[in-house]
């Protein structure tokens, strides 16, 4: 790709990066006061929140609470979240499920009222859901409710390369200033100015062999917001979900958690129930102790999957609620309910990210995150199912309310040019990289660790990291290219956290250091730029 000097800058008032339910929702929001420009990297609906089957948790049910809610969620994220982060979450949350449904959202009902299904962790049935299409359904409703906006602008196939930095001369503080796009399609680069940039990029299951998640999910806003200067934190809370259908492929089809809570039973090859004595809750214990009985019987068993066994599940049950699921499963040959389901864990949801206050704000002025890339204080050690789409739409709108109160303060940015950055050069293929870096995550960075595997994927790392990437010269082969060099960013965060954390909590679990030890970790682990 051969560069121009020219490159051209778009101003607006305020930058959204991302289109799933964090970017969209958020943009909803602050546009009621300020116009909004909407980057995203592919086509608008690709995105986590397209994937999500399983639901939205909030406590709308006449026999639950937001106190119930806070109860579990704590209980589960295993002594690390926030409380004031939970409670605006569960608080909060049955008023901007309210919203969603204003927004065009159809959940499922039953008996003319809203169906709530039960997912691990939930002393309540409080799962919002649309059949088990939960994320296609918002996605859609989100999208319709953007494209009639008159103050939003989306851009697809805009991929942000690098975020912008000034001095702001209130503070004498570095401050966002907007961000270098490439356009893909074009193959060449856009400048944004903007007065506040909310990042909305989503997770990084990408960086595992085996993910439920889609190729857009490579970490971007965590290592853009990070070499731009904010602070990451938790990075070593990496939840693998233990039921992806085998054999899982590059993006693994998931067997959501709620057909565990209508009755799936986890059992190995032979038929045991081996989560039994485990765990009093048994298959609907929390997801890391079951990923982790599963990860033990396959090492014991040499087997290449468990299964799940849903017979006890009446037929037409299963086909009203889990639609999708029985036909994914008829398309393997695998007949609902009466066969088992063959299952794998695979990377699922990443706890952490960039470290956030309670309106959304990163440590670096004019910078907010929200969605999977925010580290809240919500999930702590682990997240609780279907928190996840909760936190996205319950932070969003208090980061727009939050830039809609600062937009003033944030003061006008500078408008120049910046410089394109030369494509040109020799390297590592990409492709290659990415491939060995997702291998030796999955087996040196996985569901059991130990000091000895971490030390050596940092060597590996830093050695993947030492040389550039080869680029293919056009728009997507320049996209795929920095993609990479975030994963491989990414993955060194995600070492240092996880060596860091000398002890097994949540998510987190090192044979080196098997027991929790609150008196040294019952705290975050925050890595500053
Ligand atoms: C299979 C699956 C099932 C799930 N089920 C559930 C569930 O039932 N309940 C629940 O609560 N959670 C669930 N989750 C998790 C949940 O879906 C995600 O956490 C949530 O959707 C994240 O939303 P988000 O808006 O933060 O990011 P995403 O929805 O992932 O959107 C990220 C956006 O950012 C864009 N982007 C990324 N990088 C760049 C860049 N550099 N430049 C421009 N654009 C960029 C992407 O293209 C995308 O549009 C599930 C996840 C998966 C994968």
């Amino acid at each position: 790709m051969s560069q121009g000097a020219d490159v051209e800058v778009l101003e607006t008032e305020v930058l959204v990066v991302g289109s799933g339910i964090a970017g969209l929702s958020f943009s909803l929001k602050v546009a009621e006061g300020a116009e909004v420009l909407l980057l995203t990297k592919k086509g608008r609906v690709e995105s986590n929140t397209n994937y999500a089957q399983g639901g939205v948790a909030a406590a709308v049910a006449p026999d639950d609470s937001p106190a119930l809610h806070l109860r579990d969620t704590l209980l589960a994220g295993a002594g690390l979240c926030h409380a004031r982060a939970v409670e605006e979450l569960a608080r909060e949350g049955p008023e901007r499920v309210r919203e969603l449904v204003e927004w065009g959202v159809r959940f499922s009902r039953e008996h003319g009222k809203l169906a709530l299904g039960r997912e691990a962790g939930h002393s309540r049935r409080r799962i919002l859901h649309a059949a088990d299409l939960t994320g296609r359904e918002i996605e859609r409703a989100l999208l319709a409710a953007v494209a009639d906006h008159p103050r939003i602008r989306v851009l697809e196939d805009h991929f942000v390369w690098e975020l912008r930095t000034g001095m702001d001369p209130r503070s004498w503080r570095s401050r966002c200033t907007g961000a270098l796009a490439l356009d893909v399609e074009a193959g060449r680069f856009v400048g944004i100015s903007a007065r506040a940039v909310m990042l909305a990029t989503g997770g990084s299951g990408r960086l595992y062999r085996h993910t439920t998640n889609p190729p857009i999910a490579t970490g971007d806003g965590l290592a853009l917001g990070y070499e731009a200067g904010a602070a990451v934190a938790n990075l070593e809370f990496v939840q693998f979900h233990p039921t992806a259908l085998y054999p899982a492929g590059s993006q693994a089809f998931l067997i959501s958690e709620a057909v565990r809570g209508e009755g799936g039973v986890l059992r190995t090859v032979e038929g045991e129930d081996f989560l039994e004595g485990v765990h009093p809750a048994g298959s609907l214990a929390p997801r890391d102790v079951v990923a982790r009985a599963i990860d033990r019987e396959l090492r014991r068993s040499g087997a290449p999957h468990v299964v799940l066994d849903v017979s006890a599940v009446p037929a037409d049950r299963i086909a009203e609620r889990f639609p999708t699921i029985v036909a994914a499963c008829a398309e393997r040959g695998i007949e609902l309910p009466a066969e088992p389901v063959p299952v794998v864990p695979a990377a699922h949801y990443q706890c952490g990210g960039l470290l956030t206050d309670w309106d959304g704000r990163t440590s670096l002025r004019g910078l907010f995150a929200a969605g999977e890339v925010a580290c809240t204080g919500v999930h702590g050690a682990n997240r609780l199912a279907s928190n996840s789409l909760l936190e996205a739409v319950v932070y969003a709108h208090r980061a727009a309310r939050r830039v809609l109160q600062e937009l003033h303060d944030l003061g006008s940015v500078p408008s120049e040019a910046p410089p394109a950055p030369s494509l040109d050069g020799d390297g590592r293929d990409p492709g290659a990289v990415e491939a060995r870096l997702r291998d030796l995550m999955w087996e040196r960075v996985g569901i059991v660790r130990s000091d000895e595997r971490l030390s050596a994927a940092r060597e590996e790392i830093s050695d993947l990291a030492s040389e550039p990437l080869a680029s293919s010269g056009d728009g997507p082969g320049a996209m795929r290219a920095r993609e990479v060099g975030f994963l491989t960013r990414l993955a060194t965060l995600v070492v240092r956290c996880a060596l860091r954390r000398r002890e097994s909590r949540g998510l987190h679990f090192t044979e080196s250091h098997p027991y929790r030890d609150s008196e040294r970790y019952l705290r975050d682990t925050v890595l500053a730029a």
